[in-house]
């Protein structure tokens, strides 16, 4: 795992004239981290209140002497006040993260009706996972713990409550012809596709947004017809193309702007016809392309993208002001240890720390919870407010503990109180649970329904298993059956010319592809290429894919943007910049002012 280093956090600090006033080492990594001024005021700012009389909050602060420090009577309000955390950044995200399968798809069967669903869990464990259909229909009922029965130990009647309340076999809504995929809405006729809204006809993506016809692609918006491409955005007809904007027809480009018809260029601006840089007449550029080979070219990075930004670090930052340690972000205003959050008409980003698509105001440690308010410690989903340490809830208010609620108020692991019972028993709880050292912060690892290598940590931090065991992680040795195919083949052994066989002797040996399951040549693990797929390969000249989904999908990765900085110096002025980016060979890494003169 990778750590933000004490010289980042220092020049931050200087930069932005937020002292550091602790620097704490994390329970986990060893690493030191620093507690800024501002973070401070962050936690108490968030710090949970309940309304409850003078004479009471006495009564309590009083026969909770011990811990009393934990809280402040203040406005008629009783405070539980957050400590400032023991985890450095990264390990909270990788947390946090534990909590978010995207791309494990498995083959189950509803706990409701037995009949097959698709799910995000496995079916060796035991949830009890309902298709949103029979979840909708509400012929269940709601567990809860009366907690006057039982003890508190807070992780152990959660994982009850996780265990026995229904659970949405994936998140998808509004789409056709397109089971395959999770957390997708207004999407059709697409497969293996992942967090993307309004797709069609896409294969195999992450992270995208109006697209069509597009296979092994990651985060990108409005375009058509690309293949194997990262971080593009409104193009079309791009293959193996990195970070370019407004660019068509077009194959291995990087950091590219408004280009048409080039091959194998990077770092260029209205260009087109060109071959490594070099730009020739489009009668040239048609007889060169046919012979053409990719020649190695510098590719020089801006030290971090922004644009519109005020009082901001980080990179991928549109309309941000007073944001740190955040990556993708949008309209977010004092935001830190943050990545995508994006604001959109319904809600804006303001005053969090600690999340993960959330686009939410005053709100600590979240992971997938949009629309929400003053709450902390939540793993799914949207319109919360005063909730703390809930999962999978939607539209509920003072919520303690909670799982798979809706539209629902006052309640302690799911049971329902008045508002009075409410704001007495949930501080009683907090005083036991600092009693019994149970530390403000997110989840017990064990709590996820997922094993940490189904994960999106897996993807940002990835550990090995005894690693993930070692920090409490859980761990899934499930492995889906292997379909029945007429035929296993070796990689090496698919036709090389087979685009012109299919469309010579078609359909006959696109039948046969149909019916085969290739080894993959390096995980060996053997995948299955679809109809609609193959098509897009023979529609586009492109070879058959010789690598299993995710070993492509781990490679793409591996050429987006890093989400941690590094103090550097600029390559050509020598001034100090943080970026994402480590200069190397053939890559230059320049400050804003640099990279203008240079493009
Ligand atoms: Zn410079």
């Amino acid at each position: 795992m990778q750590y933000t280093s004490k010289k980042v956090y220092e020049y931050v600090s200087k930069q932005l004239n937020d002292p550091i006033v602790e620097r704490k080492k994390c329970r986990l990594s060893w690493q030191e981290f620093p507690i800024y001024q501002s973070d401070l005021e962050f936690y108490d700012k968030v710090s949970p209140t309940f309304e409850v009389s003078e004479e009471y909050a006495k009564d309590f602060l009083e026969k909770n002497n011990d811990v009393k420090d934990s809280f402040e009577y203040k406005d008629w309000k009783l405070k539980a006040k957050i400590p400032t955390p023991t985890l450095c950044p990264e390990e909270r995200e990788a947390q946090r993260f534990a909590f978010r399968n995207e791309m494990n798809l498995y083959i189950s069967k509803s706990s409701f009706s037995s009949k097959n669903l698709i799910s995000t869990i496995s079916p060796d464990k035991n949830y009890k996972v309902y298709s949103y259909q029979e979840r909708e229909n509400n012929n269940w009922k709601v567990c809860y713990i009366d907690i006057n029965n039982k003890p508190e130990n807070f992780s152990k009647n959660m994982d009850f409550l996780l265990h026995n309340m229904p659970v949405r076999n994936r998140y998808a809504s509004n789409n056709e012809n397109a089971e395959y995929v999770n957390i997708v809405a207004n999407s059709k006729d697409s497969y293996l596709c992942f967090a993307s809204e309004e797709v069609d006809k896409c294969y195999y993506n992450r992270y995208n947004t109006y697209w069509s016809y597009c296979v092994d692609c990651y985060q990108a918006d409005y375009c058509q017809n690309c293949y194997d491409c990262v971080k593009i955005d409104h193009c079309l007809g791009l293959f193996h193309c990195d970070n370019c904007i407004n660019c068509s027809n077009s194959y291995y480009l990087f950091s590219c702007t408004n280009c048409h018809d080039c091959y194998n260029c990077s770092n260029l601006y209205n260009k087109s016809y060109c071959i490594n840089n070099k730009e020739y007449s489009k009668e040239e550029y048609d007889k060169l392309l046919l012979n053409a080979k990719i020649r190695p070219l510098e590719k020089i990075y801006i030290w971090c993208k922004q644009d519109s930004c005020e009082n901001s670090f980080w990179n991928n930052l549109l309309d941000c002001k007073d944001c740190m340690f955040i990556w993708s972000g949008i309209k977010c205003y004092n935001i830190k240890y943050t990545s995508f959050d994006l604001s959109d008409s319904n809600s804006n980003s303001e005053n969090c720390i600690d999340t993960y698509y959330s686009a939410s105001s005053l709100c600590m440690s979240l992971i997938s919870c949009r629309d929400s308010k003053s709450s902390g410690f939540v793993s799914f989903w949207n319109n919360l407010v005063n909730c703390w340490y809930c999962c999978n809830c939607f539209n509920c208010s003072d919520c303690f503990w909670c799982v798979w609620l809706k539209y629902k108020k006052y309640c302690i692991f799911n049971k329902e109180y008045t508002m009075e019972e409410y704001n007495k028993i949930v501080p009683e709880m907090i005083a036991n649970m600092i009693r019994d050292k149970q530390r403000w912060e997110f989840f017990n690892p064990q709590l996820s329904y997922y094993g940490y290598n189904e994960t999106i940590a897996m993807d940002y931090y990835p550990l090995t298993k005894e690693e993930a065991l070692e920090k409490w992680y859980k761990w899934s040795d499930y492995e889906s059956p292997m379909p029945h195919v007429e035929k296993i083949v070796q990689w090496k052994d698919l036709p090389k010319q087979w685009c012109k066989i299919i469309k010579e002797k078609k359909p006959e040996i696109l039948e046969k592809i149909l019916k085969y399951a290739i080894v993959c040549e390096v995980s060996k693990r053997p995948f299955r290429i679809t109809k609609q797929e193959i098509e897009f390969y023979v529609k586009h000249n492109l070879p058959l894919p010789t690598k299993h989904p995710d070993i492509r999908h781990q490679e793409r990765l591996n050429r987006k943007d890093s989400t941690i900085m590094h103090l550097i110096n600029c390559d050509e002025c020598w001034e100090k910049i943080l970026s994402v980016h480590l200069p190397w060979e053939w890559k230059k890494v320049l400050c804003e002012k640099c990279f203008y003169k240079n493009i």
